[in-house]
């Protein structure tokens, strides 16, 4: 077993004990209070969650929130800061652990960024590129999009963003998940010749003056090291050893494990993919182990669902009901911990970025 494994299975017995703690101090903050957990969290979090759901569904629902003044945040610091930007002034938005991050977050420094940029537009007009993010990013790289005309896509909204900006004949730079990004162009047909990958660890990149020129896709060469666990390979092997069983994968798969599934998209596509799926079916799902386990509980005894292999996130990892409890308690002192707070000259075009996503997708 690897470390977070066996980490896994003892914190399964003492957050019995950090349950009630959490539950009476929530009580105490009523409507004050709204706890928001990630589907990724660890489960005995997620049960005390308020709202769940992904990162932006859960921004949406903590700014739509006009009663909660703390609003603590069970997921990404990346997550937190959007929660932040989309939240009003007098909301405070607060984490179990500050250090819970994103390995797509750290894949991506604001200097890099600029650098590749300014190599870009050397070749290419600024007003023909558009930057698009991954939702996974920081405030500062949203920020970079929103000073360049760009936005922001997540994984259920990629293929329309993506179409949204080809329809205008721009060339889109796309960071920091070259997953992402390549299966939205699979599915709306880019040519694979006019796609190209910025290797993101080479200084100045690989790229040619043609390739610069023709591109219509650049990709930032990135990827989560825990959605890289399911490989090609292991669909093949089990699709094997289970001809009756069908396969979903999230869209931070590589595009050859996405080619061997049977289903592919973002979380919610997996949820309803099964939800939907027949009685007595059985199924392998390849994302985040915590939230494989829950709907293997909830489909018991309905639809066979297991896990493509067991891949923790640690970051997500990180909250746990002793920190959510010490959060909570630092409220109730007056001295709120762990808060996240983004300042003006980065939320500003950020959100804006934001904002064009919202436009074009709804
Ligand atoms: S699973 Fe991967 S992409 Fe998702 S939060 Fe964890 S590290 Fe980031």
């Amino acid at each position: 077993m690897s470390e977070i494994e066996l980490e896994y299975e003892k914190s399964l017995e003492e957050e019995v004990f950090w349950e009630g703690k959490v539950k009476e101090l929530k009580e105490e903050f009523g409507n004050q209070l709204m706890i928001l957990c990630h589907y990724y969290q660890r489960d005995s979090v997620f049960r005390l969650g308020d709202a769940v759901g992904d990162s932006l569904e859960l921004a949406k629902r903590g700014a739509a929130n006009k009663t909660a003044k703390y609003l603590v945040f069970c997921g990404a610091h990346f997550m937190a800061e959007t929660q932040d930007m989309l939240a009003s002034k007098d909301q405070i938005v607060m984490m179990p652990d500050l250090k819970a991050g994103c390995t797509l977050v750290n894949q991506i420094k604001l200097k890099q960024l600029e650098d590749a940029w300014g190599i870009l537009t050397q070749f290419r007009k600024e007003q023909d590129i558009v930057p698009i993010a991954y939702v996974n990013s920081s405030a500062d790289i949203k920020a970079f999009c929103g000073k360049h005309n760009g936005t922001i896509c997540t994984s259920s909204s990629s293929n329309k963003i993506f179409q949204w900006a080809i329809n205008q004949n721009k060339m889109i730079v796309f960071f920091p998940d070259e997953h992402i990004g390549r299966n939205a162009a699979n599915s709306i047909e880019i040519p694979r010749e006019n796609v190209f990958v910025w290797k993101r660890n080479v200084s100045g990149g690989t790229l040619t003056e043609e390739q610069i020129k023709r591109a219509q896709l650049i990709l930032w060469s990135g990827s989560c090291r825990f959605h890289d666990k399911f490989t090609p390979e292991l669909v093949k092997k089990l699709k094997k050893e289970h001809p009756d069983a069908r396969v979903v994968v999230h869209s931070e798969c590589c595009e050859e494990t996405v080619a061997e599934s049977d289903y592919y998209g973002s979380t919610s596509t997996i949820l309803n993919c099964i939800a939907d799926s027949e009685p007595e079916s059985k199924w392998f799902i390849g994302t985040e182990y915590n939230m494989v386990e829950r709907m293997k509980r909830e489909n018991e005894g309905l639809r066979d669902v297991n896990c493509l292999a067991k891949s923790i996130c640690s970051f997500m990892y990180k909250a746990d009901l002793k920190k959510l409890y010490n959060v909570l308690v630092s409220i109730k002192e007056g001295t709120p911990i762990n808060i996240v707070s983004v300042g003006d000259d980065v939320a500003i075009p950020a959100r804006r970025a934001l904002k064009k996503m919202l436009e074009i997708t709804s």
